[in-house]
């Protein structure tokens, strides 16, 4: 199959980027005449003095003309080359999560954070939710879900189910790959906390898995917190937790009605009476200037707004919207209050979402950063992809 694979010939520095273990190569640094091949063909890339720099996966559709899979010419890309790196992934996991009672949600595949690009794969109790980027993967799913069946299997995991991107608002978006159909929703674990996942309808995979570690760090400075905050709140993770971990009135603010109703039935799985909070469906920039205006004050505030920047050229409009959105929970944000500021864009680095918290955003009233966190470790990266660290969450304390 490795003799067979078309030739493709890269720009150089995409072949040094490739060398260096960057898993894309655009379309644009494609020399020559694109081939015309199906997407999940196995090709190799070669440098401009014909080198074999990688093996992966074309696709014939999006941005990204190839994942890289492999860099040795000896080695293949086939269905045993998924299986082999796919129980790495497993593996990583297994020595982070092995206490399933108390955390029973994570990525047991982050793509290509674990050299698998364009496979993403999330645990749900006993179910897998699959997730494909890019086209390339599609005509390969029939070959590997029978190989990652039984390594599921084996750890507790029943169901494998593809995510479905495409779907008018309200379908189901899930597909039954293998074992049982998973249900809509279900109840997980997360440090013990219980979270309502909806599967067939939900955003992501059905949750943001990447954020369980910032949660759990909430609970913690919700301790002796009177008016906690959560903003862009969805299905109230973030609310939950600060309410188990001590805050006595939690008001979470999104713009969607269906998370809320998930969020108040999360609020009952965990013991927590839901009428004794507040769940505003709302724009949470109005909301802000209200709230202000309403003279109300939060002593600990959580802000994780949707992607601002989806592509490069986004950014300074990305970085303006952090910098109002800042100082307009500033306004609303109590005398000696924690105020943990995320961000998921990932064309937005740690050091300019940070600047977007400084003093002429929050103003001069003694905010100190205590923290800043970035993705749990079932969320890994590669160091020569950048692309991949997309989230940062500060702390802030007054
Ligand atoms: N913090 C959540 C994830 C937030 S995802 C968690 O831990 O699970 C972003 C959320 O922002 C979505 O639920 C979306 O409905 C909401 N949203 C997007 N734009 C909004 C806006 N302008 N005002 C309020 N909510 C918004």
């Amino acid at each position: 199959m490795a003799a067979s694979a078309p030739r493709i010939r890269i720009a150089a520095k995409a072949a040094s980027a490739v060398r260096r273990g960057h898993p894309w190569v655009y379309r644009d640094a494609i020399a020559g005449r694109p081939p015309s091949l199906p997407s999940g063909a196995v090709v190799d890339l070669c440098d401009e003095a014909d080198r074999f720099t990688g093996r992966g996966l074309w696709d014939a559709t999006g941005p990204i003309a190839a994942r890289v899979l492999v860099r040795r010419s000896a080695e293949a890309v086939d269905e045993e080359a998924f299986a082999t790196r796919f129980e790495r992934a497993l593996r990583l996991r297994d020595r982070l999560f092995a206490q399933t009672a108390e955390t029973n949600a994570y990525r047991l595949c982050n793509g290509e954070g674990d050299r698998l690009p364009g496979l993403v794969v999330d645990r749900y109790a006993d179910v897998a939710i699959v997730r494909l980027d890019g086209a390339a993967l599609d005509p390969w799913l029939d070959r590997i879900v029978p190989r990652f069946a039984p390594l599921l299997a084996r750890r507790g995991v029943r169901s494998i189910a593809l995510r479905l991107e495409r779907g008018a608002a309200g379908d189901r978006r899930i597909r039954v790959l293998s074992g049982p159909d998973p249900p809509d929703r279900l109840v997980v674990r997360e440090h013990g906390m219980a979270m309502e996942v909806d599967l067939a309808r939900g955003q992501k995979t059905g949750a943001f898995l990447d954020q369980r570690e910032n949660r759990a760090r909430v609970r913690v400075f919700a301790a002796g917190r009177t008016r906690a905050l959560n903003l862009f709140s969805y299905a109230g993770g973030f609310s939950i937790a600060a309410a188990l971990g001590g805050a006595r009135h939690v008001t979470s603010v999104d713009a969607a009605a269906a998370a809320h109703a998930s969020a108040q039935r999360s609020f009952r799985e965990n013991g927590l009476d839901p009428s004794e909070h507040a769940f505003v469906t709302a724009d949470a920039f109005a909301w802000l200037d209200q709230a202000a205006e309403r003279g109300e004050r939060f002593d600990l505030v959580v802000s994780d707004p949707p992607s601002f920047a989806p592509s490069e050229r986004a950014r300074p409009g990305a970085l303006r919207a952090y910098r109002r959105l800042h100082a307009a929970i500033a306004r609303v944000l109590d005398e000696g209050a924690i105020f943990c500021a995320a961000s998921c864009s990932s064309h937005v680095t740690m050091d300019d979402f940070v600047a977007t918290l400084d003093d002429a955003t929050l103003g001069d009233r003694g905010f100190r950063l205590v923290a800043l966190h970035g993705q749990p470790p079932d969320h890994p990266t590669l160091a020569a992809w950048p692309e991949g660290r997309y989230l940062k969450m500060a702390v802030l304390a007054e």
